[in-house]
């Protein structure tokens, strides 16, 4: 039988690679982006609770209720903006928001911008709605925006930006005049932006997440994802969330409702429980910052270059004195050969584009990162 392929260019993800790689060497894994411990007890006896009593058929739609009241509230507290609980729709992870949000806007013949490095969801949806992603390159080390240069990839055609901040790979964070360039960029224009924002939580160094809601002529025209998993060290849950205003709320439900309908109901629960109190997340940027900066002293004597990581759990590194091999070279060898697997930045350029670097995952136990910075020094 021919099947077609509806997606010629893509293979098994680098995340599956690497961490399968890990895996077969008996590696310590920094590559997927996943935490080696567990989610908080209290949270996980709340999901169990709900389950024994018995909230386990299909929830609502579009989340339950006292969810996304729940999410509204904290929004208000965290942004200082109003939030409506029909403006938010739970989901499958961040994964599904992104898909339905991509797959409800984009259609055959448009126009899609992407800032690359890139995570690797984007792209494959765009293309699956017939869509055409046009990719503005950064570059390392300090992957900024140059906003008149990126204007130039507008075109008439576009129809959809994604942002996402903070940043996967490069553990940078957006500034308030970048959010403010956008918006002027846009203003005037029927372009949508598809803002991923999973790692809010994970902000260093004082800085603050400018999130699109904090910008109300970009927030009305922006899909917004979040991602429980990444907050909650939870991610095998798959549970997240998108935040749009009431037209894009619409049209991403109608396209929802035929990728799961609903998502699981005991965690819904669990979750609406969980974050009334603030103190569940409000700890997490401390958290991470603290190992950000031991994943930073337990490397410093390596002759890897750190790329400085402002948010995100990673951290990317410059191997240019070590090594010319390209970067994917260099990351198998490294799982295989000095025990640390690592993520090529190059599979999250459409280009490819091979600046000698790689990306590290510090959401790990402190013993692990201490051992890998061993590990790391002796290469
Ligand atoms: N966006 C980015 C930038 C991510 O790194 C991830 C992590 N996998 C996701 C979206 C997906 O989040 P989730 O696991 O909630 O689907
Ligand atoms: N977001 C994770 C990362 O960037 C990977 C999740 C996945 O494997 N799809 O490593």
């Amino acid at each position: 039988m021919n099947i077609p392929t509806k997606l010629p260019q893509i293979g098994q993800s680098i995340f599956t690679k690497m961490s399968m790689l890990a895996t077969e060497y008996n590696a310590i894994n920094l590559s997927q982006g996943f935490p080696d411990f567990d989610c908080a007890d209290p949270l996980k006896k709340l999901v169990t609770h709900y389950m024994n009593e018995g909230f386990n058929q299909y929830a609502p739609s579009p989340g339950l209720p006292q969810l996304r009241q729940a999410i509204a509230k904290n929004a208000m507290q965290k942004y200082g903006v109003n939030c409506d609980e029909e403006d938010i729709t739970i989901t499958s992870g961040a994964t599904q928001a992104l898909f339905a949000a991509i797959t409800c806007i984009v259609k055959p013949g448009d126009e899609v911008i992407l800032i690359e490095p890139a995570y690797d969801s984007y792209k494959p949806v765009i293309q699956l709605a017939g869509g055409m992603a046009r990719s503005y390159e950064l570059s390392a080390p300090d992957y900024k925006i140059d906003w008149t240069a990126f204007a130039k990839f507008i075109t008439i055609k576009t129809r959809l930006i994604i942002i996402n901040n903070p940043h996967n790979p490069t553990g940078k964070v957006l500034e308030k005049e970048d959010l403010i360039q956008l918006q002027k960029l846009v203003q005037g224009t029927d372009i949508v932006i598809l803002s991923d924002e999973v790692y809010e939580q994970m902000v260093f160094d004082g800085k603050e997440h400018w999130s699109v809601l904090r910008f109300p002529e970009l927030r009305e025209r922006s899909f917004i994802t979040y991602s429980f998993g990444k907050t909650f060290h939870a991610t095998g849950w798959k549970m997240g969330y998108c935040i749009a205003p009431p037209a894009l709320t619409k049209e991403f439900r109608r396209v929802h409702q035929f990728i799961v309908f609903s998502v699981n109901t005991p965690i819904q629960y669990a979750l609406a429980n969980y974050i009334t109190d603030p103190a569940t997340f409000q700890g997490v940027s401390d958290m991470y910052e603290q190992k950000r900066n031991l994943f930073m002293e337990v490397t410093a004597g390596s002759r890897l270059k750190p790329i400085h990581c402002e948010g995100s759990y990673f951290m990317l590194f410059d191997y240019s004195d070590i090594s010319d091999e390209p970067d994917t070279e260099f990351a198998i060898r490294m799982t295989k050969e000095f025990g640390v697997a690592a993520i090529p930045v190059s599979p999250f350029y459409s280009s490819k584009l091979d600046e000698k670097v790689i990306r590290l995952c510090f959401a790990k136990q402190d013993e692990v990162l201490r051992k890998a910075g061993e590990l790391l020094c002796k290469m």
